[in-house]
């Protein structure tokens, strides 16, 4: 391996660790292939880290288009920040987050091509050092516009995170493999906001979606401790114009004796309890044929 070669097996590296992300412990993330709000699918976390108390998540490879987002592991009633509750204002704080993080994408987008792409290309086809520190010199000089609009979007966006907009900013100004993931600081911190329930209802079309609130659901009726309370589900589910009329119905396929009427999850009969819904009794009856 050359020493081109090996130091551009580092930078990689490097840039792949950028993308693994750090949540508060229970979290879970939403991805949007597209940046479309409305449709995320539900990722988890890969592994905990239980020594810093935190849920580990791989986020989408390209800082453009995909977006990911934390579903936070609390519920409103002990969430110690101020919460974006309503359907409507996630929505409308998407799309705001969304549009004002543009630039920063396309800066993300031009920093990797710089380093990854542009500077190897005159690297290999020149070898001529002056031009290769020019190109150096560019590269640098959209590295730091980066970070000083970075700084700025960051003040505007998160006024109180002022430590991390500090070591965020140093980092992209100096770091090719941390700058084009600067976005990622803004679109996670900031998603820790949402209602997690009201969050889910702004992504029903999702299928997955769709079943986690339906077991959501399920759970406040007969979960002993459910995690989030009745009211404030059916509040997010009637903002959503979503009915749940028929989510409490038996499944309507099982092929065992019993089941569990949160998860659904099918039993043999020595089974007195559901597995994975700690505390739920299971039920015997079964959908009329
Ligand atoms: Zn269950």
């Amino acid at each position: 391996m050359t020493d081109g070669q090996s130091f551009y097996f580092v930078l990689s590296l490097f840039y792949l660790i950028e993308c693994i992300k750090f949540a508060p412990l229970g979290s879970e993330a939403l991805v949007s292939r597209t940046g479309k709000f409305g449709t995320c699918s539900l990722r988890q976390p890969f592994t905990t880290a239980w020594g810093l108390k935190k849920s580990v998540f791989l986020a989408p490879l390209l800082p453009w288009p995909a977006s990911m987002y934390f579903l936070t592991g609390d519920n409103d009633v002990t969430c110690r920040s101020s919460r974006i509750l309503l359907v409507s204002s996630i929505r409308h704080h998407q799309a705001f987050l969304q549009k004002a993080t543009q630039p920063l994408r396309a800066l993300a987008i031009l920093n990797l091509l710089n380093f990854f792409v542009f500077l190897p290309i005159v690297y290999v086809r020149t070898y001529d050092e002056r031009t290769i520190l020019w190109t150096l010199a560019y590269c640098y000089a959209t590295l730091l516009a980066a970070a000083l609009h970075y700084r700025r979007l960051h003040k505007r966006l998160l006024p109180r995170e002022g430590a991390d907009r500090l070591k965020t900013t140093l980092y992209t100004s100096l770091l090719p493999w941390h700058a084009p993931r600067a976005v990622d600081e803004i679109l996670l911190k900031s998603s820790l906001r949402w209602s997690p329930i009201a969050t889910l209802a702004a992504n029903v079309q999702n299928k997955a979606i769709l079943r986690r609130l339906q077991y959501h659901w399920r759970a406040v009726h007969y979960h002993p401790a459910p995690r989030f309370n009745k009211s404030a589900i059916a509040d997010a589910l009637a903002q959503a114009d979503i009915s749940p009329a028929d989510w409490l119905e038996p499944p309507t396929q099982l092929d065992s004796p019993q089941y569990c009427p949160c998860c659904h999850s099918g039993y043999e009969t020595q089974a007195t309890h559901c597995s994975d819904c700690d505390g739920v009794a299971l039920r015997k009856e079964l959908p009329s044929p």
